[in-house]
């Protein structure tokens, strides 16, 4: 199952925009935003991503009701899933993962430094996206994660 990854978007629409426009080419079934959406209105461009979206709050989503209202499914993590047979956590920062979450995933998902992880570490996956809106080092990435292969690919989003 190809699943599309992003996090720390921060109000950059057209690297939003460019961010899901690459997910559709990828073909991914579903989508998974890590946190720090920030505004509603960012929020809104999240509804025309491909598949379910699932959605945490980061720690800058401060406009938590007007988020909900966009996104009802948003809550806070840790979110656990199981897609395309792997167990599956989110978390916005890694820090925030207790040894016991770690223990029960097949695959980690976090954002919040704004920098991208892809590795293979005793058979578990850890994933950071890196920051979609590049304010912070000037590369706006996204991932497309294959479940089954257990590995992603760190797509270039740049508006
Ligand atoms: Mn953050």
């Amino acid at each position: 199952m190809k699943i599309g990854v992003l996090a720390d978007t921060h109000d950059r629409l057209p690297a939003i925009k460019k961010a899901l426009a690459g997910f559709g080419h990828h073909n991914v079934e579903t989508v998974i935003h890590a946190g720090d959406v920030v505004a509603p209105f960012a929020a809104k461009r999240l509804l025309s991503c491909p598949g379910r979206l699932y959605v945490i709050y980061g720690n800058n989503d401060g406009e938590r009701e007007g988020l909900k209202s966009v996104l009802p499914q948003i809550q806070d993590g840790p979110l656990t899933l199981e897609l395309g047979g792997k167990r599956i956590l989110i978390h916005h920062f890694a820090d925030w993962c207790t040894p016991d979450h770690i223990a029960q995933a097949d695959i980690i998902i976090t954002g919040h430094d704004h920098e991208v992880a892809n590795q293979r570490r005793d058979g578990k996956l850890y994933l950071n996206p890196g920051e979609c809106c590049g304010w912070l080092y000037g590369r706006c990435t996204a991932a497309v994660l294959d479940t089954e292969l257990m590995s992603a690919e760190i797509i270039e989003v740049a508006p």
